[in-house]
């Protein structure tokens, strides 16, 4: 492959793909180039090969689902293009889409696939020049454009977007190329933490209860001076490793930023406060003497757990509530309220839906994703620094982002 482009387009990802859809459509001769024989290989195993493409939450609500900083500067690209337009595109290319629990939204056939070959066929529909299996090698400036070189030749481009995604899941082709490329154009690149992954613990109890979920439990991560981070209310599984489901993996990002001084504080009655349950507790005391004390244990909890509750408190379970000590139940209301695990880390970038960290946001044109400090240089999706928790925001701000820039390249 030699020649040249109007706008070369590295990595067939969420963001590049649409980011090379939208140039194309302006008339500009366009190249996406990608390293896997395949584009889109992480919107196929994503949302377990069903794909949850984005969400139903909407304006500010939105914007913060990506914390302050990251949602201010993301709050031009979802007001240009926010879920219900992402939606609509798809929709008017024939994929339908449903909302599901938790304002999640997936294709009705419950497939990613559809979504692939749906950016794929208007790939093509707008002229979009795909090359799979090409490897860029490196992009550097060359008068007012750029060189491009892939392991199949070299490009000569006008505009350049860099959307080769993080360094989560490499098997997809996510391999962290475009950072170094980024800093040898100028750029700022943070540093770097798995996140949205299962978290790990060698806390024994812990692994005991492998195989239970937690439906409405709280999970909240503490830094060092026990402050809380992030709480978040969602299923949470207990595994042979640690915590996963979606909200241990919603606190991977602030774990691993946190580098091994992170605990995750449990609350399994997130609606009562502790003064409330050691009043009701008391009461049971008060009526109740002869029953054990486990009967005082939230309903809904399976046995292994209530048993390991009694556990940390340092309770025997034939313990009653005319017989337990003021110490034991501060200590049950301790493990109830404010059961804190030590976590070190999550299990990395090989489990983790997403790259924490990445290209600077100040260097970069909000409104675009042009560089300030390199014109022509785009850079998009999950290079930058932008995460979003789970439930379709990180396929969101993909396509908005890879949106801008098609525009604007
Ligand atoms: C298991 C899993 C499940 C997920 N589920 C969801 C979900 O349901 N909803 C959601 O919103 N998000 C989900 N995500 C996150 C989402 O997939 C990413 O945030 C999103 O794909 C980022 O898009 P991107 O285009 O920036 O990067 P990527 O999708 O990573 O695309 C980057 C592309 O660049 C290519 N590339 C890299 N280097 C080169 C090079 N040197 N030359 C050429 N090409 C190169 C790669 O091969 C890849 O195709 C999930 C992620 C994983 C891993």
């Amino acid at each position: 492959m030699t020649g040249s482009a109007d706008v070369a387009v590295i990595g067939g990802g969420a963001a590049g793909v649409m980011a090379a859809i939208q140039a194309a459509r302006r008339g500009r001769r366009t190249v996406l180039l990608e390293k896997n024989r395949q584009p889109g290989l992480k919107i196929l195993i994503s949302g377990g090969g069903r794909c949850n493409l984005t969400t139903t939450r909407q304006g500010k609500d939105l914007e913060a689902q990506y914390g302050p900083r990251r949602g201010r500067f993301l709050r031009h690209a979802l007001r240009a293009f926010p879920p219900r337009d992402l939606c609509a595109f798809f929709e008017s290319a024939g994929v339908r889409l449903r909302e599901e629990d938790l304002e999640k939204i997936f294709p009705v056939s419950q497939q990613a696939r559809e979504i692939v070959d749906a950016l794929l066929r208007l790939a093509r529909e707008a002229g979009v020049a795909l090359h799979t299996g090409t490897p860029v090698h490196g992009v550097a400036r060359d008068g007012d454009g750029f060189a491009v070189t892939t392991a199949n030749g070299a490009l000569r481009a006008q505009r350049v977007v860099l959307a080769t995604g993080g360094l989560s899941y490499p098997k997809t082709g996510a391999t962290g190329d475009g950072y170094a490329w980024c800093r040898a154009l100028g750029h700022t690149v943070t540093a770097t933490f798995p996140a949205l992954a299962p978290l790990a613990s060698d806390e024994a109890w812990l692994r005991e209860l492998q195989g239970i979920v937690l439906q409405d439990s709280e999970i909240a991560c503490l830094d060092g001076d026990g402050r809380a981070t992030l709480r978040r209310r969602r299923p949470i599984l207990f595994t042979h490793k640690g915590l996963s489901g979606p909200a241990p993996m919603d606190l991977a990002g602030d774990v691993e930023e946190l580098a091994g001084r992170a605990l995750v504080r449990l609350d399994f009655t997130p609606d009562r406060s502790a003064d409330e349950l050691d009043r009701e507790w008391l009461e049971a005391a008060r009526l109740h003497g002869q029953r054990r004390v486990e009967s005082v244990l939230p309903r809904g909890l399976q046995q292994r757990v209530r048993d390991a509750l009694l556990q940390r408190a340092g309770i025997a379970a034939e313990t009653t509530l005319a017989g337990w000590t003021k110490e034991q139940r501060r200590a049950l209301l301790r493990a109830v309220k404010d059961l804190r695990v030590a976590v070190p880390k999550s299990l990395g970038f090989g489990h983790a839906e997403v790259t924490r960290g990445g290209v600077v946001l100040d260097e970069i044109d909000a409104r675009t994703m042009q560089s300030k400090t390199c014109p022509g240089l785009y850079i998009v999706g999950e290079l930058l620094d932008v995460d979003g928790p789970i439930g379709g925001f990180n396929f969101q701000a993909a396509f908005a982002t890879g949106r801008l820039a098609g525009l604007d390249a």
